[in-house]
């Protein structure tokens, strides 16, 4: 069985992989959508990352969809 040592080193490996990822990202193509919070957000569809809050106008719109 894999131990928790190494679950936690290529828990850290993909961490930095997707650092570099959104890194070299150009976020290009962002997109609102919802978190396991419930809180609705400008992501990259690319790379994830968070871009910024929408305003309300916007939360309005996308909900309507
Ligand atoms: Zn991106």
């Amino acid at each position: 069985m894999i131990s928790m040592h190494e679950l936690n080193a290529q828990l850290k490996k993909a961490q930095k992989e997707i650092l570099d990822y959104q890194k070299n990202c150009n976020h290009t193509k962002p997109a609102m959508k919802m978190n396991d919070k419930n809180e609705i957000k400008w992501h990259c569809t690319k790379c994830d990352m968070f871009i910024r809050i929408p305003t309300q106008k916007e939360v309005t719109e996308w909900l309507k969809r």
